[in-house]
This record gives C-alpha cells, structure tokens and sequence, in this order.
C-alpha cells in the first residue's frame, strides 16, 4: 500500500506555539503596553545574544528589516547591490525602494548561494553593498566576500532569513556581516507573526536603522538642526525619509518566548535533515543539499534536487504526484530577474544565470518544520521514495 498523507497533510513549514507562547502575548494585553513597551529592547538584546551582536533592531517584518539595513548601507538612486538570483524577491525589492538597482550574480551550484567569483565580475564602480542570502539556512560564502567588500571598501547585507541559529566556522550568523537581517514570518525559525529584525556591530550603522524604523524622527538633542527655535518636551524633528517600520510588544512578548526554543527547533531542524539527507543520498535520481565544511546550517527547508536525466516524469508532475499524497512541498525559488517586472524594467531574460535556473528547474522543498515527529518524516521518506520510483525512465 503506497503511503498516503492527504488527509493529514504536512506543510512544508509551519510555527510551533506552545502555552508559553500564548501565555506571553495575553500577559502584554493585560499590561500598559502594546505597541512601544518594554519587550521590544527586551527582545532585542535577547536576540543580541543569540547571535553575538552589538546591536539588534527590530521591524515590522523582514522585508522592512531589508529595506533599513539597504538604507543604512547608503543605498540611493545609483548605487548598485549585488545579489543572489535564487532567492524571495525581498532583497532586491528593498534595493529597488531606495532607488538603487539590484545587480544579479549567479550562484554556487552545490550550495544555491551567492557564488563570490560571480559576485565580483558582477561589481561597478557604482556598486555600494553585496546582499548574499543564506538559503535554505546554509550560511552564504562570506569569508570570500568580506575579502571582496574589504578590498571595495563596501558592505556586506546578509539577508538570513533562512539561517537563524546558523554557524559558519563556529561563528553565529548575525555575527559575520556588517547588517544581518532575519525574518520572524511564521514559516520561519522562529515566530513573531510578522515581524522581522537587523543585528550589526555598528553602534552608527543602529543608529540609523531606528531612525528610519520610526520616520526618519529623532528626539535626541544633539540630533535637531533646528537648536535655536523654541524647544519644548513635545519637540522632535524629521532629519531623513523614513517609514513606519516599527514592530510591537505584542509581537516581541512573542518573540521572545519563541527565542527561548531556538536551539531546541534548530536541532530539531538539523535532525530531521540528517535523517532525510541518509534516505535521499543513496538515489542516483536526487541530489541532497550541500552542508559545506564549517558551515552549521539552520536548515529553513530541505531542497531536494531531482536529477531529470534520470525521470521520465517532469518536475511539475512529481510535485503534483507529491501533493497529492498530502506533501504540502513547495518551490524555492523563481529565480527573481525571470519575474515579469524585473524582464520589463531591467531586460533580464532566461539564461543569464544558468546555475541558479538550474538549481530552481530541479527544485522540490519537502516538508520541514521542528513539530514533525518521526513517523511524519517516514512517510514523507516513504512518499518520496514511492514518487521519484513510479518516475523512473
Ligand atoms: C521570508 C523571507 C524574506 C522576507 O521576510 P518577511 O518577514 O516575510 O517580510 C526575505 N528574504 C528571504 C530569503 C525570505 O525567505
């Protein structure tokens, strides 16, 4: 009997809420607060921790926490960042709010992320940051690009979405760049509903982003450009264009519940990848991702590559065969320059970044989120197995 889960479907990533959690977020309703409290800096220096940051600064979302770190690098109409074609449009997208133009530089074809040979064909005198994406979890090649952005005197944007509680040569993601940012969406590591957050080192560069989270408006004295008009307690000024970015105590109380379990879902992560890393390695039809030397991944998703020579069957038709049996897989990603607004806007067409189109042409994201138990990791085992068989040429 072949092994069915359609009416238990397993998604391909969902939050895990316990009491805790709950408990958390209704003790800030109760309180005084629930937008500008005391769990935002709370959360912040708890995240500051958990990555060996100075500074954390946390926003309305990871998209929101992109844009401020994109800001805060100095990106205007001009500059240019080089990025990853193989990943969610968000990156570039901040690039794009802040006027600059998003330059693409294929990928590594074991890892997916931003290859940093490609990286520096891909700079310009124009070019003002490097915005490599940590996918899957799997930390970016960043001691070859801090050497390139050392040597350009440029920074480094890591977008980690995917890679909280990650390690690269036994140093914490948010450690490593000069802006590092997280999402908090709950397919994430961890949850905060929406949510998202900025560490770096540089007290300046933190200065920035809480501006721009807040308006571009400072209360801070030693800040105002107006001194000598009549200054009162209500007194604030707006020295730059900025947004409201903010995220809540609601959100935070939450977060910070949730941090308290990052190793746990993090193992938990790193397990269930082992298990399906043994089942998968052993077909010459799939190819398992790349866990490269001193690299500790978070794992976000498990991207399991079809070898096509090998089927008979599409990529289409195994993920639909695999949705059918109640595997809640998913794509990731469409490589960002073949979206019709970056063709319209930026000329880009198929073929120019073959590696990261290849990577994305085999792609099938199983479900992986710390809540599975064992018996729903076999039968995603055991639907895969069946699937890619009944594919075979
Ligand atoms: C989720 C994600 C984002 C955006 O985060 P949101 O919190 O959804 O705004 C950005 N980049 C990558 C790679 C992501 O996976």
């Amino acid at each position: 009997m072949p092994r069915d889960r359609s009416s238990s479907p397993l998604p391909y990533g969902r939050q895990w809420l316990d009491e805790e959690d709950v408990q958390s977020v209704l003790e800030i309703l109760r309180g005084d607060w629930i937008t500008q409290g005391p769990a935002i800096d709370l959360f912040e220096n708890n995240l500051c921790r958990a990555v060996g940051a100075r500074f954390a600064v946390a926003f309305s979302s990871g998209t929101a926490a992109l844009h401020g770190a994109v800001y805060a690098a100095g990106v205007g109409p001009g500059a240019e960042v080089v990025t990853s074609p193989l990943s969610f449009v968000a990156g570039a997208n901040a690039v794009l709010y802040q006027g600059g133009r998003p330059v693409f530089a294929d990928v590594s074809a074991d890892t997916g992320n931003l290859d940093p040979e490609a990286a520096r064909r891909a700079l310009s005198p124009r070019t003002r940051a490097l915005l490599p994406v940590d996918y899957a979890g799997h930390p970016a090649d960043l001691e070859a690009l801090r050497e390139i952005a050392r040597e350009r005197g440029i920074l480094i944007i890591e977008d980690a979405a995917h890679s909280l509680g990650a390690r690269l040569g036994g140093r914490p993601v948010g450690a490593l760049a000069d802006l590092t940012t997280f999402s908090f969406h709950p397919v994430k590591t961890i949850t905060t509903g929406e949510g998202g957050a900025v560490t770096t080192d540089d007290e300046a560069l933190a200065h920035r982003l809480r501006l721009f989270r807040t308006h571009g408006i400072t209360r801070e004295a030693g800040e105002f450009l107006h001194g000598d008009i009549e200054r009162g307690p209500w007194y604030y000024e707006m020295i730059e264009l900025g947004y409201n970015y903010r995220i809540t105590d609601l959100q935070c109380a939450l977060g910070l519940s949730q941090l308290r379990k990052l190793d746990a879902f993090v193992a938990r992560r790193r397990a269930i990848v082992d298990r399906y890393r043994e089942a998968f390695n052993k077909s010459d039809a799939l190819t398992v991702p790349a866990s490269r030397p001193g690299a500790e991944p978070a794992w976000h998703i498990f991207p399991l590559r079809l070898r096509l020579d090998r089927l008979s069957s599409s990529r289409g038709a195994i993920f639909k065969a695999l949705r059918e049996r109640g595997l809640g897989v998913q794509v990731h990603y469409i490589p960002i320059p073949l979206h019709p607004y970056y063709r319209k806007h930026f000329g880009h067409a198929p073929g120019e970044f073959p590696r990261a189109e290849a990577y994305y042409a085999a792609e099938i994201s199983l479900p992986l989120f710390p809540r599975m138990n064992d018996t729903d990791v076999e039968d995603v085992i055991a639907i895969v197995g069946e699937v890619v068989e009944e594919a075979r040429a």
